[in-house]
């Protein structure tokens, strides 16, 4: 048996409220800074259990979202939601443009200030019509077309919701303050990036952050790490000429990219730790006797460590520059994102091991560290955490994902997500009851 099949009171207090929320929200899945729906959904839960709750231009202040979607699509997403939720939707509004998730907070006085986690954004992915899907035949299966909750966030916004009722169940027999933020538009490495810089972060004493799935098994992960990366947008600039009567007076765009793509690939590798590199897009669009005058590439880089990442984006940048050279075409390179690996609190790993134990997981359930072969933009808030003085961690509640991550067929027992809420209400009481003693500064 899974050790999240093994739910305690709490879990099993919250299962069915988790599982329809889950299901609500893989009903309707909205895209990175398009999450209109799904944060006003939010703050409507949470306003109702009684926590404060930001959201909008208010919460984002000076910040401004970054590496958005075209303005088309963002006025669409916008519209769709307005549609469904009503003109007198009190939260919509203060979002418009993007201005995505919330930041949700219960005071209970005294005590410690204890922060946790949640991304809430989507895939561009067609989901599985297939009878085998589970999401299909329990009749939540995403109704918008070509967009899906592929990588279990609509799983992290239910354990989220359930641990916010535990802890407003609770309230009198509590302390501290419990901050619950919300971040959009992880799968762009956007939200992170924002949510890192905002006030209600800030003297966090401790940052839970999770993602479900990922280890394809069900253990805990107590310590997972993530690799860095950058992503950049390259457009090559040459001149257009007629392809039979003179070529040589053209200078081609799109055999500069070309030439640029093989060569990425050809980045040695570096001997410190793994790297990556993809080009995901190349488009250039001129008739077949026009010389290409522009090409544009998107691609990305991934390493170990920072250091390993910024190796990968020099060494591309020399090659994209070189192949510009060969063509004398000039070249343009923007970069779009970035993800940071960042290490966790160790000792606050081995504490959440310990916990775990005590909460009734068996060795077998847990592994202690696993650095994982992506990136997550949550790494930005465990940094600004660790550095200001308090203790960061991200954790896995690992389990056999269908389909594996960003496919049509992937999904998640909905008993783990109650057992998360369980969980991590299980470490908020624990840290209550060590706060003031050299164990809460583990
Ligand atoms: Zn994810």
């Amino acid at each position: 048996m899974a050790y999240y099949d093994r739910l305690d009171e709490h879990g099993l207090a919250v299962l069915d409220y988790v599982r329809a929320r889950r299901h609500d929200f893989h009903r309707h899945p909205e895209l990175s800074w398009c999450e209109f729906r799904t944060t006003a959904v939010l703050c409507r839960e949470l306003a109702q259990m009684g926590f404060s709750v930001r959201w909008g231009r208010p919460l984002w202040g000076e910040l401004r979202p970054h590496n958005l979607p075209p303005r088309e699509q963002l006025d669409a997403a916008f519209a769709a939601a307005r549609a469904e939720l009503g003109e007198g939707d009190p939260y919509l509004a203060e979002m418009a443009g993007g201005f995505t998730g919330l930041v949700a907070e219960l005071d209970c006085g005294g005590g410690p200030h204890q922060a946790f986690r949640f991304d809430i954004d989507a895939l561009p992915v067609q989901e599985s019509g297939g009878c085998d899907h589970s999401p299909c035949g329990a009749g939540f299966a995403s109704v918008v077309d070509g967009r899906m909750h592929a990588c279990g966030h609509d799983g992290h916004m239910a354990v989220g919701l359930g641990l916010a009722r535990l802890l407003a169940e609770h309230k009198a027999a509590l302390k501290g303050r419990f901050t619950l933020l919300f971040q959009p538009a992880e799968e762009v490495a956007g939200g992170g990036v924002h949510f890192a810089r905002l006030p209600q972060l800030q003297g966090a004493d401790r940052l839970y952050s999770v993602h479900v799935g990922i280890v394809d098994r069900p253990v805990l992960v107590c310590d997972a790490t993530w690799i860095a990366g950058s992503v950049f947008e390259v457009v090559f600039r040459g001149r257009p000429a007629h392809a039979g009567n003179n070529p040589h007076y053209g200078r081609n765009a799109l055999l500069a990219a070309c030439q640029a793509v093989t060569a990425l690939y050809g980045i040695a590798r570096h001997g410190g730790g793994a790297s990556r590199v993809n080009v995901g897009a190349m488009h250039a669009d001129n008739p077949n006797n026009i010389i290409c005058d522009e090409a544009r590439l998107r691609f990305e880089v991934r390493g170990a460590d920072n250091g390993i990442r910024d190796y990968m984006a020099q060494r591309a940048r020399q090659v994209i520059e070189g192949a510009a050279a060969m063509q004398e075409v000039t070249v343009e390179i923007t970069p779009l994102t970035r993800f940071e690996n960042h290490p966790n609190h160790p000792a606050l790993a081995a504490w959440i091991k310990e916990q775990a134990l005590a909460f009734g997981l068996g060795a077998g359930d847990i592994q202690d560290s696993y650095q994982v072969p992506a990136s997550e933009d949550a790494t930005f808030m465990t940094r600004a955490v660790n550095e200001g003085g308090g203790q960061a961690c991200h954790l896995l509640f690992g389990c056999p994902v269908v389909g594996g991550h960003h496919n049509s067929r992937f999904d998640i027992p909905d008993p783990l997500l109650a057992w998360g809420s369980s969980f991590y209400f299980h470490l908020a009481r624990q840290a209550l009851a060590c706060w003031g003693s050299d164990q809460f500064k583990v």
